[in-house]
Parts: C-alpha cells; structure tokens; sequence
C-alpha cells in the first residue's frame, strides 16, 4: 500500500533560491510543453517526447531526468483535465466554457509541484537532511524536518517518488512510501463509528472523539471567512486562500488523530471497524442552516479515507455499513421510531424505554451492522 508522507524543508537562503529557480525553470518548460501539446495535438508521454524533448532540454537547462517528469507531468495533466471535461466539471459539451477549456494549453504556476525520482533525490534520514537536484545543481545537506511519524516513516520504510511543492512560503516534500500491510485478524467484535456534526465521531464504547472545541474553531473560521469575503478585495482574496489551506491542514490533522485513536482502540481490543458508507452522509444529514454550513467544511471523506488505510496497514478489518435508521432505532431492542430521538443529543426509546446518548446508540447500531456483515460476507459456511 502506498501513503504519502509530508516533511518540511528547512533550506539556507541560498539553497532556497536555488530550489526556487528549479522550480520555475520546471514550471516554464511545463507551459512551453502544453502548448506544443495543444499545437500538435499530441497528448501521449511517448509520442509527445518526439516534439519536445530537444527543445526543452536546450532551452530550459534541465537535466534528462527533469525533463521526463516535465513531460509526465503534462500528459497527467491533460488526462485529469479530459476526465474533468468528460465528468462535466467545466459544463456541458459545446458550452463556451467547455469549449474554451478543451482548447486551451493547461497552464502551469512557477509553484507548481515537481515531481522528483530516486537519480534526482536521495534521503540522508540520519542526519536528517536530502541532496536533491536543482537548475543549480546538486544540492546536498538540505535539511528538512516533521513531526516523529513523518520522520520515522521516512527512514524506516521504501520511499518512491516525491513531490516538490512550494506553499505558504515553505518548502515540502511529498515523499511516496511503500507500506507493508499486517495480515487481517478475525475481529472479536466491532467497534461502530458514528460520524455526525455536533460530534465529528463517536464510537460505540461512548468515546466522543473530537466535539466541542473544535466545533468552536470552525464557527470562528466560518465567521472570519465571511468577514474575509464581504472585502473583495486582492489581498483579502489572498489571505482568504491562505487561510483556507490553513484550516485544511487542520482538519487533516484532527482527523489523522481521530482515525488513529479508533484504529489503535479497534487493534487493541481485537475488534474490527464498522463505519457508515461515506458516499451519502450529506444527503443523509438534515439540519438547520449554519449547521449546514459547518458540514461542508468537514471532509468526512478524508476522515474514512485515513480510516481505511490506517486499518488496513494495522490489519484490522473494516466494513461500510449502510447508515439508514441508525439514529432512530434502539440499540437495545430494535424498535424503530422518529419520536425516539426528542432532541438533537439525546436516545429515548418509546418502547422500551432505554435512554441514550443519540450518537451512541447510532454507534452501537453501526456496530451491529458491521458484526452481521461480516458474518455475512466471511463466514458463508459455518454451520
Ligand atoms: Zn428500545
């Protein structure tokens, strides 16, 4: 399985510039290749190198090896565009804008990320530092710095191609590792997850794992947000930009802890995972407006994502469940009722008179869910 990791580079002002220079160099000889994409018609790494690969090289100064990924990184470029096109992300085909979009060369910022291969960049992961090729060239002792997993992971595990990618004024790497995955265990057991608005997630033990705090911080960042927009004007626009990226890493943040703590309580208790399928949560969920708000910002997606992966590394089972009535039904009896939800936080089955915390009891249901799944799916022919 292959992760992405992110770590920091720490450059001399001098090393900065040279990093600076190789990246606009890439970037140019990007634009330059995309417009002879578009003039020849050509969008295929193999038969596209034919038209480009001379000129480019003489006239940006780059090594073989970047000019490869320049061309690469072009021809990915134009098939995400044409899958975008296809998907009818830029309107409908013959509309003015579909049409503009599919005629025009795909443009490159200075800052676009460059991708680098093992000849263009090698790790030094005890002295903590990498020696990476730039329009300068070689650089070597460049340190570079992250938190103790993204530190680890890139010592201790294969690491594949990178991404240069400038952002915020820093300078990142976006190393690809290889990581082995542990053999999947026979769950003793699930561990239901309940993902919600109030509660991000909470799991069927009655473990609330992000609430309160961090609903405060997005009200804040929404409020800022809106002061930010009702401005207009450029730099405002930007601050708004760097803002947002801001809060994302943020949010990635706090789901990589809340998926970690459920994986590590799910490993340690030899459990599996049941989670709700994540393609209908929007639809799914009702609330008032600024709620409403406040969802949109929360990449539930991203959450299950990190989820899947962390499970699958640490070979603990996970299944998706379908989420319907979760919320109404009593985890104790099975009686299914709207009325068994009086308000927002609170369980209160009219049947049997059970009483809850709402994004528990849903947990619970998730949970018995996933134990029938997978009794379901993986044990077909136990007597
Ligand atoms: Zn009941």
């Amino acid at each position: 399985m292959k992760l992405v990791v992110q770590v920091k580079l720490q450059p001399t002002p001098e090393q900065a510039s040279a990093l600076e220079a190789t990246l606009r160099a890439c970037n140019a000889a990007a634009r330059a290749v995309a417009q002879t994409a578009r003039g020849v018609d050509v969008y295929r790494n193999y038969d596209l190198r034919k038209h480009v690969y001379a000129d480019i090289r003489e006239d940006h100064a780059l090594g073989a090896q970047a000019v490869q990924h320049v061309i690469k990184k072009v021809c990915d470029a134009y098939r995400t565009l044409k899958a975008n096109l296809r998907a009818g992300n830029y309107g409908k085909p013959g509309s003015k804008r579909h049409r503009r979009v599919a005629a025009a060369p795909i443009g490159f910022r200075w800052d676009a990320a460059q991708p680098y291969d093992a000849r263009m960049l090698s790790w030094q992961c005890d002295a903590r530092t990498v020696s990476i090729w730039t329009t300068a060239g070689r650089l070597k002792g460049v340190a570079y710095t992250g938190s103790a997993d993204q530190l680890k992971a890139v010592a201790t595990l294969p690491v594949g191609e990178s991404d240069l990618v400038h952002r915020d004024g820093m300078w990142l790497l976006y190393a690809t590792v290889e990581v082995t995955e542990a053999d999947p265990v026979e769950p003793q057991g699930f561990l239901g997850v309940d993902m919600g608005i109030v509660q991000i997630a909470t799991d069927s033990d009655g473990t609330v794992c992000a609430g309160a705090q961090l609903n405060r911080y997005r009200r804040r960042q929404i409020r800022l947000r809106a002061k930010l927009q009702a401005k207009q004007t450029e730099s405002a626009r930007r601050l708004l930009a760097r803002r947002s990226r801001r809060e994302s890493r943020h949010a990635a943040n706090v789901n990589h802890v809340i998926s970690k703590s459920i994986v590590a309580e799910a490993e340690r208790t030899s459990r599996g995972i049941a989670v709700e399928a994540l393609t209908g949560i929007r639809a799914r969920v009702r609330l008032r407006k600024p709620q409403r708000a406040a969802l949109h910002c929360w990449s539930f997606a991203q959450l299950g994502e990190f989820l899947t992966y962390k499970a699958r590394r640490a070979g603990v089972p996970l299944v998706q469940v379908d989420p319907r009535y979760t919320s109404q039904t009593c985890c104790k009896c099975g009686h299914r009722d709207k009325r068994n939800r009086p308000d927002q936080a609170t369980f209160s089955c009219r049947s049997c008179g059970v009483v809850a915390h709402a994004d528990v009891n849903a947990a619970v249901n998730i949970a018995q869910r996933g134990a029938d799944g997978w009794g379901a799916v993986n044990r077909p022919h136990v007597a």
